[in-house]
């Protein structure tokens, strides 16, 4: 019998269950298709830098502590898996959506009292930086410290990393119904086989209102529609990461780029949208002109785990001892994974906890 049993098998799931294993507990991974297969794979891979002496709100707070943790998280998985993550500071640069000079300036201010490097620049600059952006983008913010991470490629150091320390992982075993003794869940249910464990933890992304529902607990986790549309353009015309609102480009090393990602309400509908991707293409030659001719490579979407204020659920299921839930990640699930997997081996191991949530944070 395992000591803990994580349903749910994305950046999520295997990040703890990396960590736990790493500090000898048993664990299971069980996912419902192929694991890392689902957001954890659409996902772009950005990592805004924090600085925790900085951090003003807990959302800050949890992505300044996860951020100084990201060098030493892929160099272990590295090491533990020989794959690397292509985790790299290449720098991003943010502008406003309006070309307002007021607004990127309060952006730079922001970042600033947070304690994140960031320089508000003009035209010059920014024509000295990154060459081939639209000359008429307007004032920017320089974050020479943000990073990268092939996500891909995360995940599969994750699931050879979890696999090396021990960890079982059962893809193709969706958990249907929870048996419970009083407030201690006993065992889970899939189609194939009931599980005993000592612990468990609710990691299943978009899909975890549902499978908490079977418990009786109610957290607002939705689906939320991300379309991304992928371009091989050789030179990069960009190192850095471009971010306009909710809109980005990200260029990996091997010269694609990818052009990010809309927000749409529309279920588990996973498809992608002729609109949609005109509209990403649109934006992306838009912002580098020379995209234009960039070879089209393929486009994608994913389901991001939505919550009210895009802040996780982290913590113990209330009426339950030894249930736990690590859900509600939004936009910020793979770069929140290193801090989301160390907080929850300290519930799950009963350690002295080395950050205290926001009641925030808590599931209802
Ligand atoms: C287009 C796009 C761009 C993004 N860009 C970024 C970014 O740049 N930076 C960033 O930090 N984040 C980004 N994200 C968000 C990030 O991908 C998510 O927050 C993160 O992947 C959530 O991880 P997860 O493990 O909770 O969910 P998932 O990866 O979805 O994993 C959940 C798993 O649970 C399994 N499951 C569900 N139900 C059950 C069940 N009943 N039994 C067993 N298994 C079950 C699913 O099959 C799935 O494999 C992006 C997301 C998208 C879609």
């Amino acid at each position: 019998m395992p000591d803990i049993v994580l349903i749910g098998g994305g950046v999520i799931g295997l990040s703890i269950a990396f960590e736990l294993a790493t500090r000898g507990a048993s664990v299971r991974v069980l996912d419902q298709g192929p694991l890392g297969q689902e957001s954890s794979w659409a996902g772009a891979g950005m990592i805004t830098p924090g600085d925790p002496a900085g951090a003003k709100s807990p959302d800050t707070r949890l992505r300044a502590e996860s951020f100084v943790l990201w060098p030493d998280w892929a160099a272990r998985l590295r090491e533990e898996s020989g794959i690397d993550t292509g985790f790299a500071r290449c720098g991003g640069i943010e502008f406003s959506p309006d070309r307002s000079a007021s607004e990127i300036a309060a952006v730079a201010a922001k970042f600033q009292s947070e304690g994140v490097r960031a320089e508000l620049i003009g035209a010059r600059e920014l024509r000295e930086l990154e060459p081939n952006l639209n000359p008429e983008l307007g004032d920017a913010v320089h974050l020479p410290d943000y990073c990268q991470v092939r996500n891909p490629r995360l995940l599969k150091a994750l699931l050879a990393a979890c696999t090396a320390r021990g960890a079982e992982l059962s893809p193709g075993s969706p958990v249907i119904g929870f048996e419970r003794s009083g407030s201690r869940v006993t065992s889970i249910r899939t189609p194939a086989e009931t599980i005993s464990a000592g612990q468990f933890v609710v990691c299943s992304g978009a899909w975890s209102q549902s499978v908490l529902a079977q418990v009786g607990c109610t957290i607002p986790v939705v689906p939320v529609r991300g379309q991304i549309v992928l371009l091989e353009a050789l030179p990069l015309p960009t190192r850095r990461i471009l971010e306009v609102g909710s809109r980005y480009i990200v260029p990996r090393a091997d010269g694609r780029l990818l052009i990010g990602s809309t927000e749409e309400h529309v279920g588990f509908e996973k498809r992608n949208t002729a609109e949609a991707v005109a509209e990403l293409i649109h934006f992306g030659s838009e912002l580098v002109p020379s995209l234009k001719a960039a070879r089209f490579e393929r486009c994608w979407s994913g389901l991001r785990p939505g919550s009210p204020n895009g802040r996780p659920y982290l913590g113990r299921v209330p009426n339950t001892d030894n249930l736990f839930v690590a859900a509600g990640h939004f936009r910020a699930g793979l770069m929140l994974s290193p801090i989301t997997a160390v907080l929850l081996r300290q519930m799950l191991l009963r350690e002295t906890p080395s950050l205290v949530l926001d009641e925030l944070l808590q599931p209802r």
